[in-house]
Formats: C-alpha cells, sequence, structure tokens
C-alpha cells in the first residue's frame, strides 16, 4: 500500500449515490456548457437537471468521472475496475480484467 492509498481510505471517501450526485449537480449551471458545446443533448440547464432525475447510477460516474469523493478537499476518485466500490481495496488483476466487475470478492 502506497502513501497515497493509505491516505484516500475508505473514511475520507464518500462513494456517491444517486442523491449525492443530485444534490452535487445542483451546485452547477451548465448553461454556459451547453450553450457552448461542452455538453450536448440538452437544450437548457434545467433541461439536463431534469433529466439527471432518471440516470442511472453509471450515467453520473461517466458524467463526473468519479465514484468516490472527499467532501472536505474535494479529492475525487474513479475506482471501477481498479479498486472495489465497497470497500476500496484494489482489486485483484483477476477481477479487473472482467468487464464492470466493481466489487471484491468479500463484497459481491
Ligand atoms: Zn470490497
Amino acid at each position: 500500500m502506497n502513501c497515497q492509498d493509505y491516505m484516500m481510505s475508505t473514511k475520507d471517501l464518500k462513494r456517491y449515490n444517486k442523491k449525492d450526485f443530485l444534490s452535487y449537480a445542483s451546485g452547477f449551471d451548465y448553461q454556459i456548457d451547453i450553450d457552448e458545446g461542452n455538453i450536448t443533448g440538452f437544450k437548457s440547464d434545467d433541461e439536463i437537471k431534469q433529466s439527471m432525475k432518471k440516470w442511472k447510477i453509471n450515467e453520473f460516474r461517466d458524467f463526473y468521472g468519479f465514484t468516490h469523493k472527499n467532501n472536505d478537499s474535494g479529492y475525487e476518485l474513479d475506482a471501477r475496475n481498479y479498486k472495489c466500490l465497497d470497500c476500496l481495496t484494489t482489486l485483484k488483476p483477476d477481477y479487473t480484467s472482467q468487464k464492470n466487475n466493481y466489487y471484491c470478492a468479500d463484497c459481491l
């Protein structure tokens, strides 16, 4: 375990659920991103926020690029296919080789 792994132990990182992502999203206004074409498929900030209510958890993870976040430091981690999303132990290579296997054997 290296220093960074130790610093980012499970107690520091919150696994974002849908409610967390929606709350996080409410802090942003996406109108400029939409107008400038950085976000496509939506016409307004209101439209994307309405759409988000129906998003699945992985859509939030893809959009924001993280699964876990430290709300104090702002540190974001995308642990998919790398660490167990429950306990954040590093997955063994035989797990990461399996697509969409996000959990260690103990948490499955
Ligand atoms: Zn686990």
